[in-house]
């Protein structure tokens, strides 16, 4: 109310929030982690595999990802199911962009929201109903009772 400017850009900050909440929204399934390819050789010295240019039984799918405190946690993916976690995967990338727009245009939106006025009934502005406005105030400092005039 101060100043419109300030109030202009406010708005303007709302409605980006808003329509990245709308985005949000729309991101659908996601998950976290990647989706890795193995080839591994069976060890059998007659198998096709261990030959040199072999490249190995496979392709075998992992998606993997890291939970906090427990390392990394892995499960084996269907050939059919490979396609539907990479673009779970993108889910998540687009999740953790948005998510992260979403919490740089909030605080901008916490820095342009003015302070409110403060209320007159608030608790602890006693001082014309002659109550103790605070409990510091009627201790002085030890020493400023004892502190003699210069001479
Ligand atoms: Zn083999």
């Amino acid at each position: 109310m101060t100043d419109p400017h300030l109030g202009s850009r406010l708005e303007e900050l709302e409605e980006r929030r808003a329509r990245l909440y709308e985005e949000l929204a729309e991101v659908g399934d996601f998950r976290r982690g990647s989706v890795s390819e193995n080839y591994r050789r069976c060890g059998k010295a007659t198998c096709a595999c261990a030959g040199p240019d072999h490249p190995g039984h496979g392709p075998r799918f992992l998606w993997t990802r890291s939970v906090p405190g427990r390392g990394t946690r892995g499960r084996q993916l269907s050939g059919a199911e490979v396609g539907k976690v990479r673009g779970e995967l993108a889910g998540y990338d687009r999740f953790a962009a948005l998510s992260q727009r979403i919490v740089e245009v909030n605080e901008a939106i916490c820095e342009a929201r003015p302070v409110l006025p403060v209320a007159e009934s608030s608790p602890g502005s006693g001082d014309e109903k002659g109550g103790p406005a605070t409990n510091l105030g009627p201790i002085s400092p030890p020493d400023s009772k004892r502190r003699s005039p210069p001479k």
